[in-house]
């Protein structure tokens, strides 16, 4: 029998975190939980951290630290709190560690897997959009596997299996269009947070059912192939399929399109990350392509949806543009979630902080948090003054 594999989560507590323990959990020979971590859920982190018998607990809420202490007394998990807490679990070496944190809070932990050579399973885009040169660098520097699970990239890495990245015609991602998809602007300008955060196909984190809903997701998801496979922007295209059938296609240069199918459960891709590079049994159905009857396809509408638009710009513009596009992002899905701006207002908001920045290059880690801070200000002095 091989010895077990080491697991570490980030994230434990969220949407793909909660899916990974779940594949993980299934198998407890197989797989030995190191590390999980959350943000503020102390009684869900300490839940899945005694259930999966791990060795470390962190929460990044340092103010929450007692409490986790408390839940986790006499079981003999260690505890810590705080971000410098999260990067060291980060550096203690799992085999296998799952980047699931949402938003750029997850960049610092996943940057220090990276750093150590790990392999690491990485749904947290905000991180790689923000990022990207950055950490693929660090990904060579250190030999780090990096294993996409964003169903998306998911799929592409699955379908890159058929052939060289230099015999890549076309990179295809494919996009549900989200619960407005078929919504004018001014319906759009009704819609209430509960309206969308409904999202049609998948059930998942509040932040990144916004960001379907305004298609940003697919912006920061085109962003993040965008650096994931290096094809070029011109390669890259996005198609609306309303159904989420086919996760994402790859079309080479004899025009064999290859795709990837399956039912829209994130325990898919992330199953195929965590076996990888072998396949391993999990609980969910199989496709049936008979009940689904059909598959459509649409172009995508960059005029209903700037978001897609802005994302492009941003690769076009280069420099910290993807930095300020995502951070800027983060704080006005925040803004309509707190129903303090209307849906639309996201859109402008990322648009406004885009153009009164200084979009130029940002060549460390820390340029990348200074980045991100001012626009994460200027967002929220846009959304103030929305409300006023
Ligand atoms: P979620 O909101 O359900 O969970 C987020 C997790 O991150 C929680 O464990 C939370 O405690 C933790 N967290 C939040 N803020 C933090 C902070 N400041 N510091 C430390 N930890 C923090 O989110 P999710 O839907 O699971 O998404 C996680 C990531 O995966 C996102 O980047 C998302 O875009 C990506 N993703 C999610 C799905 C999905 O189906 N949910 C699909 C593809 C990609
Ligand atoms: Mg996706």
């Amino acid at each position: 029998m091989m010895a077990p594999r080491t697991v570490s989560v980030f994230g434990a507590t969220g949407s793909v975190g909660r899916s990974t323990l779940d594949l993980v959990g299934r198998d407890p020979d197989a797989f030995e939980v190191l590390a999980l971590t959350a943000n503020g859920d102390v009684d869900g982190l300490a839940r899945a951290a005694i259930t999966h018998r791990a060795r470390f607990a962190v929460i990044a809420d340092e103010r929450r630290y007692g409490d986790l202490k408390a839940a986790l007394a006499g079981t003999g998990i260690e505890v810590a709190a705080g971000e410098g807490a999260l990067i060291e679990a980060a550096e203690r070496g799992a085999d296998w560690t799952m980047a699931a944190i949402v938003g750029c809070a997850g960049l610092a932990p996943t940057l220090a897997a990276v750093r150590k050579g790990r392999t690491v399973a990485l749904a947290n885009k905000e991180a790689l959009v923000s990022a990207g040169s950055i950490m693929m660098a660090a990904v060579t520097r250190s030999g780090a596997t990096l294993l996409p699970v964003d169903s998306e990239h998911n799929a592409i890495f699955q379908c890159l299996a058929s052939g060289g990245i230099d015999e890549v015609a076309r990179i295809i991602l494919t996009a549900s269009g989200g619960p407005f998809r078929t919504f004018t602007r001014e319906q759009m300008g009704l819609v209430t947070p509960a309206q969308a955060l409904k999202h049609p196909n998948w059930s998942m984190g509040r932040k990144i059912s916004i960001d379907s809903a305004t298609m940003m997701n697919k912006g920061l998801e085109l962003i993040e192939a965008y650096h994931l496979f290096p094809v070029g922007l011109e390669k890259l295209s996005i198609l609306v399929h309303p159904q989420s059938v086919i996760h994402s296609m790859v079309e080479y240069r004899d025009r064999s399109t290859i795709a990837q199918l399956g039912c829209p459960d994130m325990r898919v891709p992330i199953a195929s990350a965590l076996a990888w590079p072998a396949r391993m049994e999990t609980p969910c159905q199989p496709l049936d392509l008979v009940a689904i009857g059909r598959l459509d396809f649409e172009a995508p509408d960059e005029v209903r949806f700037p978001a897609l638009r802005l994302a492009r710009e941003a690769i076009e513009t280069a420099g910290s543009a993807p930095i300020v596009l995502n951070a800027a992002n983060e704080i006005a899905v925040e803004a309509f979630l707190d129903g303090r701006i209307g849906f639309l207002d996201i859109g402008r908001i990322v648009e406004d902080v885009l153009a009164r920045s200084n979009l130029g290059p940002a060549a460390s880690i820390d340029d990348v948090w200074a980045i991100d801070l001012s626009a994460r200000q200027l967002a929220e002095r846009l959304a103030a003054e929305l409300i006023n």
